[in-house]
């Protein structure tokens, strides 16, 4: 496997003078983004570690949270509360899309998307804010193998310029999706799209869904085993938005992507993918990213797809 590293240097060589796309100006503090940084990383379920390019480099997860939230969720409620709040459909909308909230079922196609999400970790228990957040940071931090933290500047940056999944959260209420206070299940979405990680976490993130639940390192079942199918499907049929299809044809694996330019793949009973560079498409998807997990998986022949055909 030490060719591993081989290749992914071959592929960070390939990508990394790509300049197209554009930082998520949206979000002000995300705009400072380096557009040059690139890394990407493997786990192995073993927990063998591979990468090339900037691997320590740390950006914020924005919504490769959503999964690991909705787990929590998931944990906290029960699968069958959970499906009454939030559907498992794919939207073929843009992630910050209302338009399906508002016109159709009044409640979140899917929780990759923002409505979803925010409803999501609406849900989230703790006696108040503070506990509310550890036990997101807690869960986070045990798949990562080790604590993370909420970048505060990004935190605020998004808090005093998210009118639109203001709009969302309020909608939500509305339609009775969401019974808790807005402004603070907003702010707990804020601080979880704030959490810092590197694509070794993402990798390692991903490589702990990939096991079933049972993080590489620490060995411990941070996950209810029954709901990992439930995260795998979604990630898979909704996890790139408006593109999902797109990606479930050309690559064929679970994934998420953060508009700060994370993108995260499952290589479910293999291993777990994290790659990092800021400039995106109109999706909202790492351009660099998509094109180097395009070249890995198509070079290792990993669509899940792949072993029946
Ligand atoms: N925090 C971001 C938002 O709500 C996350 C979006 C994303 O990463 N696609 O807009």
């Amino acid at each position: 496997m030490h060719d591993l590293n081989n290749l992914l240097l071959n592929i960070y060589e390939k990508f990394k003078n790509i300049n197209d796309g554009h930082l998520a100006t949206y979000i002000p503090e995300l705009a400072k983004a380096n557009s040059a940084d690139f890394g990407i990383s493997i786990v192995t379920l073993e927990g063998k570690t591979y990468g090339a390019g900037n691997c320590k480099k740390n950006f914020t997860l924005q919504s490769v949270s959503k999964p690991f939230t909705y787990a929590l969720a998931l944990e906290d409620h029960g699968r069958e509360f959970i499906r009454s709040k939030i559907g498992v459909e794919p939207t073929g909308d843009a992630f910050n899309s209302l338009i399906e909230l508002e016109e159709q079922s009044h409640r979140p196609y899917n929780p990759m998307i923002n409505s979803g999400a925010i409803a999501a970790s609406s849900f989230i228990k703790g006696k108040d804010a503070i506990e509310r957040l550890q036990r997101i940071l807690d869960l986070f931090g045990s798949f990562a193998g080790h604590p993370l933290q909420v970048d505060h500047q990004v935190f605020l940056s998004e808090k005093k310029t998210a009118h639109r999944n203001r709009a969302i959260a309020h909608l939500l209420k509305h339609f009775g999706v969401i019974d808790a206070d807005i402004e603070e299940s907003l702010d707990l979405y804020f601080q979880q799209c704030s959490i810092l990680s590197n694509t070794e976490d993402l990798a390692m993130m991903a490589a702990t869904l990939a096991g079933g639940g049972i993080q590489p390192i620490t060995k411990k079942q941070v996950i209810s085993r029954d709901y990992i199918r439930d995260l795998l499907s979604l990630m898979f049929t909704c996890g790139m938005y408006d593109s999902s299809g797109e990606w479930a044809y050309s690559v064929g694996l679970p994934a998420k992507s953060g508009v700060s330019g994370g993108l995260l793949v499952v290589v479910p009973g293999k291993m777990g993918i994290g790659v990092y560079s800021p400039l995106l498409d109109s999706h909202g998807h790492s351009i660099r990213g998509v094109k180097a997990i395009e070249e890995l998986t198509h070079s290792l022949n990993l669509n899940v797809f792949s072993a029946h055909a």
